[in-house]
């Protein structure tokens, strides 16, 4: 890998290693980008077509790990836009997953009932091409201000039916710490708020976020979870190794969440290679997102089949932790559900032996009959005693 002062001469160590310096040297167009890799004319064209569709922003750090010569990078493409994004595809909706109609508060998406999602701002360190959120990162509602946040803990504060907030945005961990700190103090001081999640994807697009101090803060709310969203083997980093590190050693647990992108991981060795890494950081593979119909993004989506074929290239054959939950996210706001290779073969394929039970398949091709139990009751006596009436 090219060594960063190579592309950023004159940089000193300690300015590298600043988040902020990051954030306020982000490239922002055409002219920066060409210092760092040789931009195609399609990249050309795409960052001048979408320049008033949707921001543009990759931090120094994002962009030293971009491949000098080919376009068909996985960091360029995910952070240089192409052509296509000014296109519509087939189904292509502004609010690709209906949370307009979910969303109580200006801050506040409720989808599912004990559970809600947190916007705490509309910025992030590098602007994902296929952000599904860009009707909000794109800028145009404008940022979250005291107010919209106020009014969001009031509403989760008034909701006991609510017992995991996951904060995510635009990257809540853009603002400083002591903005994240009265936030999350805010969430942690309502009694029935169990869990917090904080979303980000700064381990990945500005490792030198995670320092000590934010570490250690994020531990006082514990438990809380961050949720980050690395995407290709070449992210994982030295540095976002020790951004992992620092969180999973402050007591945080790192859950990951990538999305499926044509072109850039939509194999099963990317995915593989990916989950294996992020398992030696103590990053657990989470949800293996199928593209949401966001504007512009139709050509980083796959077919369905795509992301259940690489499931059942998975399993059997790495360790079951690298494999993620492939999640569609409904269109309609319906949520999310998950797909999976079929194991169970239908009845009519292949009719049991004496009895009832099931024909399933292995990962690598055999069949088994599984049969079925005596009984089948599986109501548990002892739940009206330990639970009573508590749902
Ligand atoms: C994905 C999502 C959640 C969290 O879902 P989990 O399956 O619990 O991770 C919560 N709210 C909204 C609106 C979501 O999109
Ligand atoms: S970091 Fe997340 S919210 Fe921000 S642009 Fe990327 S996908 Fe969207």
């Amino acid at each position: 890998m090219t060594d960063w002062r190579e592309r950023f001469p004159g940089v000193s160590e300690a300015e590298w290693r600043d988040w902020r310096w990051q954030h306020r040297h982000a490239l922002r167009g055409a002219e920066d980008l060409a210092r760092v890799v040789a931009l195609s004319e399609e990249e050309r064209r795409g960052l001048t077509v979408t320049r008033p569709l949707f921001r543009f922003g990759v931090t120094p750090y994002y962009a030293s790990l971009m491949d000098r010569e080919h376009a068909c990078c996985p960091i360029r493409l995910q952070a240089i836009p192409r052509p296509e994004e000014a296109r519509a595809a087939p189904g292509d909706l502004r609010d690709p997953l209906g949370e307009e109609s979910h969303r109580p508060a200006r801050a506040v998406v409720h989808k599912y009932r004990d559970r809600v999602l947190f916007l705490a701002g509309d910025t992030c360190s590098v602007y994902c091409r296929h952000c599904t959120r860009r009707r909000i990162t794109g800028g145009e509602e404008g940022g979250f201000d005291r107010e919209a946040v106020a009014e969001g803990v009031a509403y989760v504060r008034s909701h006991p039916e609510v017992r995991d907030v996951l904060v995510s945005g635009g990257d809540p961990l853009v603002l400083a710490d002591e903005r994240l700190e009265e936030l999350l103090a805010a969430l942690r001081a309502i009694p029935h708020v169990e869990l917090l999640r904080v979303a980000s994807r700064t381990p990945v697009t500005c490792p030198m976020r995670v320092t000590p101090a934010l570490a250690r803060l994020l531990r006082r709310f514990a438990p809380l979870f961050v949720v980050t969203h690395f995407n290709h083997l070449k992210e994982c980093t030295a540095e976002a190794a020790e951004a992992c590190a620092l969180l999973v050693d402050a007591g945080v647990p790192v859950e990951n969440q990538s999305v499926l992108l044509r072109g850039v991981n939509s194999t099963a060795r990317n995915v593989r290679k990916l989950n294996e890494k992020l398992l030696t950081f103590r990053v657990r593979p989470y949800y293996l997102h199928q593209g949401d119909l966001a504007e512009g993004t139709g050509h980083l989506r796959t077919p369905l089949a795509c992301g259940v074929g690489i499931l059942e290239e998975l399993r059997g054959r790495t360790s079951g932790l690298a494999i993620p939950h492939l999640a569609v996210d409904l269109p309609g706001g319906l949520g999310k559900v998950t797909l999976q290779p079929q194991y169970l073969l239908a009845p009519g394929d292949a009719p049991g032996p004496d009895g009832s039970g099931h024909w399933l398949r292995s990962f690598a091709g055999e069949r088994a009959f599984y049969p079925d139990p005596p009984a089948a009751d599986c109501s548990c006596p002892y739940d009206a005693v330990f639970y009573g009436e508590n749902a």
